[in-house]
């Protein structure tokens, strides 16, 4: 048996979409689907406005240009998340301000985001990892205080709650990503979600080469292209009646892995916080000492026992293309460690029964060797 790490589910819906917007040649930006995707998913975020973009990397920047963060500005992110949060963030010309994460949720640690905060910062991005909330409430009051805005970036938690208030509406501007292996996927998508109607505007606006509102072709500002077909659109409307039931199949998902692995010395499974509830974007476990056995080892053995596994993320100020930043060199104890010990097993839609199982099977008989 090979298990893949990942594999989407394409609803009968979104096939038919699809095939609707393919034969009535509305391929392009234009289309009935953008929009009704755009309420339907702002809709169940519990926000007013959603504005859809070509990616979740285009939703980070383009919240960020709608906030007006630029040159000279800091803003304030973790140091473990995928680098799109980074590379958004200095796209924009601002300085991306690296923080040490919570070692048991594994998102920013709010009271090092409290001590990062200089005259220069102008926003915060926490990211919610693998499923599981941020401690906002703590970074929302550091916001607060100084008056800074907060993008959340919840392309790992669709459907996560924090203290019963979803994930993506506690923020100023907040985003979204629906890459293939996200709760729900375009294909490839992204989607920025406000309550405020003046920048839900804006972000519009500069999502379509800012061509001012009088007169097209004329044009106010510095745009992009970052719009979202009305394909990709399609796929997602087909989808959204399905959303709840995916939750319930993640969660399935994380209770299955917790009933099968949690005997299991050594292996350090998810942890979720009372105030939260996670959707397990991705199934992350901590191989401890005791597991007798390196992490590297635990994933070569199984992948040669059928089950495709993938590492964490590598820590941000490690990355080779930031060796200039000012922070490269600082130590991240936690994201290092977390870093260096931590992988997730699959946790795909489409993830049986039968194959959960054969996964759970496996990685004890290897403990068992360990
Ligand atoms: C997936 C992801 C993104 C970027 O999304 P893309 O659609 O791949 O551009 C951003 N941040 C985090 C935390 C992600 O997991």
């Amino acid at each position: 048996m090979k298990i893949p790490v990942n594999e989407p589910v394409i609803a009968p819906e979104s096939k038919k979409a699809v095939m609707e917007a393919l034969e009535t040649g509305w391929v392009s930006s234009a289309g009935p689907c953008i929009t009704r995707f755009e309420q339907e998913f702002a809709d169940f975020v519990g926000m007013k406005h959603g504005v859809a973009v070509m990616n979740g990397t285009a939703a980070l920047h383009l919240a960020l240009v709608s906030l007006r963060i630029g040159p000279g500005d800091e803003v304030i992110v973790p140091d473990f998340t995928m680098i799109a949060t980074i590379t958004a963030v200095m796209y924009t010309g601002a300085t991306p301000v690296f923080v040490d994460s919570d070692p048991e949720i594994f998102a920013m640690d709010p009271a090092l985001v409290a001590k990062a905060v200089t005259p220069r910062t102008k926003a915060i991005i926490p990211v919610h990892i693998y499923g599981h909330s941020a401690d906002m409430d703590p970074i929302l009051e550091t916001a607060a205080k100084h008056k800074l805005a907060v993008v959340e970036d919840a392309a790992e938690v669709h459907g996560a709650t924090y203290k019963g208030r979803q994930c993506g509406s506690m923020g100023t501007m907040n985003c979204f990503s629906f890459y293939a292996n996200k709760l729900i996927t375009t294909g490839e998508g992204g989607m920025v979600v406000t309550n405020d109607d003046a920048l839900a505007q804006r972000a519009k606006c500069l999502r379509d080469l800012a061509h001012s509102p009088e007169k097209r072709f004329v044009h106010t500002d510095l745009g992009f292209n970052y719009r979202m077909t009305n394909l990709q659109a399609a796929l997602g409307v087909g989808q959204m009646p399905h959303i709840a039931e995916y939750i319930v199949k993640k969660q399935w998902m994380g209770r299955r892995y917790q009933e099968e692995l949690s005997m299991v010395q050594g292996l350090r499974l998810p942890i979720t916080k009372d105030y939260a509830t996670n959707v397990y974007w991705m199934y992350a476990v901590l191989v401890e000492d005791t597991f007798g056995m390196s992490k590297d080892t635990l994933r070569k053995k199984l992948a040669e026992g059928g089950v495709d596994t993938r590492d964490f993320f590598y820590p941000c100020h490690s990355q080779p293309f930031l060796s200039g930043n000012p922070q490269a060199k600082s130590s991240f104890p936690v994201t290092e460690d977390i870093a260096q010990r931590g992988f997730y097993l699959p946790s795909g839609l489409a993830l049986t029964e039968e194959q959960l199982t054969f996964v759970c099977n496996t990685v004890r008989k290897i403990a068992l060797q360990a």
